[in-house]
């Protein structure tokens, strides 16, 4: 080969090489994901005022240019089906087949997963999804929700936080649709939650619209313009197949609806869903021990009888009744309760249009 033709073949392999080669890196924190590779390792989150945390996450940068998808799990700790449904998502996500990128935080809440609580962090009492933005200089649940926030929150196109009946919820499937006013990313965050496919959707108008005071994690996309959900799929603490499943399953309907994976599953059609236009959460008016008289997924009147509080005598203390007809979205299935928790939620199913 002369110099010419040398000269020739390196424009020509510069040429088929440019469509990759304009494709960027993805860095999050720390860590940087070539195109086409799956990398996996930890974003910190430095000690303050108390101890600093480590969230566990992948990077899944596919070959092809496409949307940014974050999959949040864990952040509350008990809650193992979506945290494992990630874990068994990980190998599956190959990056060659992939158009765009997949962040997957494993844990969100590391101290809430390793230390077993329910609800709350073990080092600062706080509920690491009603604290969002986060603040960089508050508690370590704060500081998870800021580097959260700032790092892949405000990174990605797409959010779905992945939660389940805690460790003492049972619970019937359901996604949260909120509904913020913005059309766009309402329609775009509707989309998402008929792809993933599970038959009951909370319509929810209540969430906070200040991009400062989100509260929730998925608002917090929301408020920053980006679609997102919440998706409930899982009971209990319990990990066996059936649980796992679910969230696994909405994870792929939602690749194949962002069209950044080819696959089989179409989104679940709009009438095939119950939509239920308004729900509550009932309060534990004492502490105590609670005692379920509904399971998840039925269907109440207006005053049903859902549980019996007791004192730690076991005399009665109170009767929790449904404040209106509709289906039981969690109870609490084990006895202790705290003043001021949850103890049921019913949500009203929307009348035919
Ligand atoms: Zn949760």
């Amino acid at each position: 080969m002369n110099r010419m033709h040398t000269l020739f073949a390196a424009i020509l392999a510069l040429a088929v090489a440019s469509p990759l080669a304009a494709r960027e890196p993805f860095t999050v924190g720390g860590l940087t994901a070539q195109p086409g590779e799956r990398v996996s390792g930890f974003l910190e989150v430095p000690g303050g005022v108390d101890e600093g945390a480590r969230i566990p996450v992948t990077l899944i940068h596919g070959t092809k240019p496409g949307p940014v998808l974050a999959l949040i799990a864990g952040t509350h700790g008990y809650e193992y089906a979506p945290i494992l449904a990630l874990q068994w998502i990980r190998p599956q996500l190959d990056p060659n087949r992939i158009s765009g990128t997949v962040i997957l935080v494993h844990i969100a809440n590391l101290p809430s997963f390793l230390g077993r609580t329910i609800y709350y962090s073990p080092v600062d009492g706080k509920n690491l999804n009603r604290v969002y933005p986060g603040k960089p200089d508050g508690t370590v649940s704060e500081r998870i929700a800021y580097v959260i926030t700032t790092e892949v929150i405000e990174r990605a196109d797409y959010v779905v936080d992945l939660h389940c009946g805690d460790g003492n919820e049972a619970l019937r499937p359901y996604t949260y649709w909120m509904v913020s006013g913005n059309a766009k990313v309402d329609e775009g965050s509707r989309q998402l939650a008929l792809a993933f496919g599970l038959d009951h959707i909370v319509i929810d108008t209540h969430r906070p619209n200040d991009p400062q005071a989100s509260i929730y994690t998925a608002n917090t996309a929301i408020t920053r313009g980006k679609p997102a959900i919440t998706t409930e799929t899982g009971q209990l603490g319990q990990t066996e197949f059936k649980q796992v499943v679910m969230a696994l399953r909405g994870v792929w309907g939602i690749l194949g609806h962002l069209e950044m994976m080819e696959v089989l599953d179409k989104p679940l059609p709009a009438d095939r869903v119950v939509w239920l236009d308004r729900y509550e959460v009932l309060r534990s008016p004492e502490t105590g021990l609670f005692t379920a008289l509904v399971n998840p997924g039925h269907t109440v009147a207006k005053g049903t009888l859902l549980g019996i509080l007791s004192d730690l005598f076991g005399e009665k203390i109170a009767e929790i009744r449904a404040p209106f007809a509709g289906v039981v979205n969690y109870v609490v299935a084990t006895p202790p309760v705290s003043q001021g928790e949850p103890l049921a939620m019913v949500s009203r199913i929307q009348p035919e249009k």
